[in-house]
C-alpha cells in the first residue's frame, strides 16, 4: 500500500484501478499498430478519481508496456506512485484534466497524415467530410510550443474546451474523451479526416459543405452528444 487515500473511481464502468491499466496497455497497443506512436512516442492517461490520473510512462515502447508500468500522477503532476517515469508531456493531459471536468481520458499521439497536416501549419478545420463535423467538429491547429513546457499547455488551454481534437503545430495531435475508448476513436477519426482531406486536395478539386448543411450537423451533433451524456 502507497498510504493514498481511496477515493471513488471516476472514468465510466470502472470499479478497480487494474482496469484502468489494462486499458492503457489495450489501447496503446492499439495506437501503436496503428502506427500513431512509433517508437517510444506518445502517451495515454486516464482519471482515476479527483485528485490523481494513471499515465503511460516516458521511454517505452507502447506495444511493450504492461500493466504495472503505469505511473500515477496527482493533478499537478507529481509522481504517486510507479517504478518508471512520468512522461515529460504530462503538461499536455493535465491542461485538459484542469480546463475540462467532463474529460475522463487524454490521448497524445503522432499520426503521421494528421502531424503532417500540423508540420504544414494546417488545421483540419475545413468542411469537407460530414463524418468528420459529425464526430469531432473542427480540429484547430495549436501554435508551436516545446515540448514539456508550461507554454505548451498554456497554448492547448485555451483551445479545449471548444474542440475534442487538437493539432499541435511541428509536433502530432491530442484528442480527450470521456473514456479512452472515446479518445481513442477521436484519435482514429481526425487521422481519418486527415487522410480524407489531403486525397480531396491532391484530387484538386476539394467541395466544402455549404454553410446550411454544417449547421444541420453540428445541430445533429449537439443531439448525439446530449444523448450520450
Ligand atoms: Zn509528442
Amino acid at each position: 500500500m502507497d498510504g493514498r487515500q481511496e477515493l471513488p473511481l471516476i472514468a465510466n464502468g470502472y470499479t478497480t484501478e487494474i482496469e484502468l491499466r489494462r486499458d492503457l496497455v489495450k489501447f496503446g497497443k492499439w495506437l501503436y499498430r496503428l502506427g500513431f506512436m512509433p517508437g517510444s512516442s506518445g502517451n495515454l492517461s486516464v482519471r482515476v478519481n479527483s485528485e490523481c490520473i494513471l499515465a503511460t510512462p516516458t521511454g517505452c515502447s507502447k506495444y511493450l508496456l504492461k500493466a504495472e508500468d503505469m505511473v500515477l500522477v496527482d493533478l499537478q503532476g507529481q509522481q504517486l506512485s510507479g517504478s518508471r517515469k512520468v512522461t515529460s508531456e504530462i503538461g499536455i493531459h493535465l491542461a485538459a484534466y484542469h480546463s475540462r471536468p467532463d474529460v475522463n481520458a487524454v490521448v497524445h499521439a503522432h499520426p503521421p497524415l494528421a502531424t503532417g497536416f500540423a508540420c504544414a501549419g494546417r488545421a483540419l478545420d475545413e468542411p469537407l467530410c460530414a463524418e468528420a463535423i459529425m464526430m469531432l467538429g473542427p480540429v484547430p491547429l495549436a501554435p508551436y510550443a516545446t515540448t514539456g513546457t508550461n507554454e505548451l499547455a498554456r497554448t492547448l488551454a485555451s483551445l479545449i474546451p471548444g474542440h475534442s481534437a487538437i493539432l499541435m503545430a511541428n509536433h502530432g495531435a491530442m484528442t480527450y474523451g470521456d473514456s479512452l475508448l472515446d479518445a481513442f476513436l477521436k484519435m482514429e477519426t481526425v487521422e481519418h479526416f486527415a487522410h480524407i482531406c489531403l486525397v480531396a486536395h491532391q484530387l484538386g478539386s476539394a467541395c466544402p459543405l455549404e454553410e446550411p448543411a454544417i449547421e444541420q450537423l453540428l445541430e445533429a451533433r449537439t443531439k448525439y452528444l446530449n444523448n450520450a451524456r
